[in-house]
């Protein structure tokens, strides 16, 4: 099973901390992540293992889009910071568009990523 994760700058240490908290939760049911860059970046620096793709902005978002409708990831974790401005907001869109269309559970906060992650046990 893949997880794709992907923070907005704002919420990159939430989502660090949330990684860490359920990475042997991952490791119990091999999980694989993958990221966008700059988020894979900081997983691998907590120690984290993660494949990273290109940075948000210089089209990661499209890459893990592009892996989801060839049907492999099963989930994605956005943090998303409902207060930034984004330059690629039409990349996140379009991933979360195609979460939809491929009924690929979507979560874009803590709370939901919570409840998602415990739906693994
Ligand atoms: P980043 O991209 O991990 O490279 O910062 C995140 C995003 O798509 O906003």
């Amino acid at each position: 099973m893949t997880i794709a994760i992907i923070a907005h700058d704002g919420k990159k240490a939430d989502m660090v901390g949330f990684i860490k908290d359920h990475h042997q939760l991952f490791n119990r049911h091999n999980i694989r992540l993958i990221a966008t860059g700059t988020t894979g970046a900081h997983l691998e620096r907590a120690g984290l293992e993660v494949e990273k793709m290109l940075s948000g902005p210089m089209g990661g978002d499209a890459q893990i889009a592009s892996r989801l409708v060839e049907g492999e990831v099963d989930m994605v974790i956005f943090f998303r910071d409902p207060l930034g401005k984004h330059p690629h907001e039409v990349d996140v869109n379009m991933l979360m568009r195609l979460c939809d269309v491929h009924n690929v559970p979507l979560a874009t906060n803590m709370a939901a990523a919570t409840r998602l992650v415990q739906s693994l046990e």
